[in-house]
């Protein structure tokens, strides 16, 4: 491990200041310190914002949620706000990681955190995220875990959150404070798409800090939930997985919330699925019909053509789970 200095700050203001001239910030340290143990990441300067007053979960004036950047996953998992108005986001978490982690890690942790892709982390490896300009061994590599959407040339590692896909789904924003002052970023456009700077994952700016991520108040009622499908049953990241929150009234669709997961480079908008629910009534065949929409524009490597197939069922499954539960 690279040596660094550590300082921890007490509000926000002192977060900024420390965090000025490059420093990082950490809460959980659930996946920067393995990173920095494997050399992946060398930060010189860590700014510990543990102690920091943003482990809040807030129902908004206009009955969204608001979950404070430092909520635990396990805390943010367990909130009866949360398992009563947004399920979705509640069985996203207890499928994550182990029981150890979800005690550790934080909501805003969570969102930042960095792809499994195996050549990521072995800095024998040439990696574009890691280091830009080194080419990407997966492409042509071991690639059944990557991604099959959002892809480039320089990478294909998939986006490694459910957390992040239930968000998605839902239509979150992230609420950022910088030197600057504040401000709100649609999740869609928080997570960036590797292109051709795969390095860059997150519309930050320099010094920024994640303070929340806010659900808005969607219609009621609302019928929602996720399904992930992996290797083994726990502690594994997904192969394909499924966010879907649906608002039905009189027996016919009024709006989908639906995104996919263990896809994409980030967590994957399904606005085709989306559009083809909206109107309709649920049935055996819309599922179906719907979810065949999935994969649309999927690229997939020599190793995980599988997933196109995979994530269409994924989804099938979830819209019939949560369409048809009363
Ligand atoms: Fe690196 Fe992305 Fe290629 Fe993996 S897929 S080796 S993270 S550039």
């Amino acid at each position: 491990m690279h040596p660094f200095s550590f300082t921890k700050v007490s509000d926000t203001r002192e977060a900024l200041d420390a965090a000025r001239d490059g420093g990082r910030y950490i809460a959980g340290g659930t996946t920067l310190v393995d990173l920095m143990r494997e050399t992946v990441e060398r930060p010189e300067t860590l700014v510990d914002i543990s102690g920091l007053p943003l482990g809040e979960v807030t129902v908004t004036r206009r009955g969204g949620l608001r979950i404070g950047a430092l909520v635990r996953m396990a805390e943010a998992a367990a909130h009866p706000k949360v398992r009563s108005l947004y399920p979705v986001i509640s069985q996203a978490l207890e499928l994550s990681a182990s029981a150890q982690l979800r005690n550790m890690a934080t909501i805003g942790g969570n969102i930042m955190q960095r792809t499994r892709c195996t050549y990521f982390r072995d800095v024998s490896a040439d990696c574009n995220k890691r280091e830009p300009g080194s080419g990407c061994a997966a492409l042509h590599g071991v690639n059944r875990t990557h991604a099959i959407l959002g892809t480039s040339d320089d990478c294909v590692a998939t986006h490694p959150s459910d957390a992040a896909v239930a968000f998605a789904a839902l239509e979150a924003q992230v609420h950022l404070l910088g030197p600057d002052g504040g401000r709100q970023v649609p999740f869609a456009g928080f997570l960036l798409k590797p292109g051709s700077t795969p390095n860059r994952e997150q519309a930050l700016r320099r010094g920024e800090l994640i303070t929340a991520v806010e659900i808005p108040a969607l219609p009621r009622p609302l019928r929602s939930g996720y399904l992930k499908v992996r290797d083994r049953q726990s502690y594994e990241f997904a192969l394909a997985s499924a966010a879907v929150a649906l608002h039905i009234r009189g027996g016919v669709i009024r709006d989908a919330y639906v995104a996919a997961g263990g896809v994409g480079t980030v967590p994957w908008k399904l606005p085709a699925v989306e559009a083809a629910l909206v109107g309709e009534r649920p049935s055996d065949r819309l599922w179906a019909e719907a979810a065949d929409r999935a994969a649309n524009g999927a690229r997939p490597l020599q190793h995980n053509r599988f997933k196109v197939e995979l994530l269409k069922r994924t989804v099938e499954r979830q819209l019939r789970t949560v369409g048809d539960s009363t």
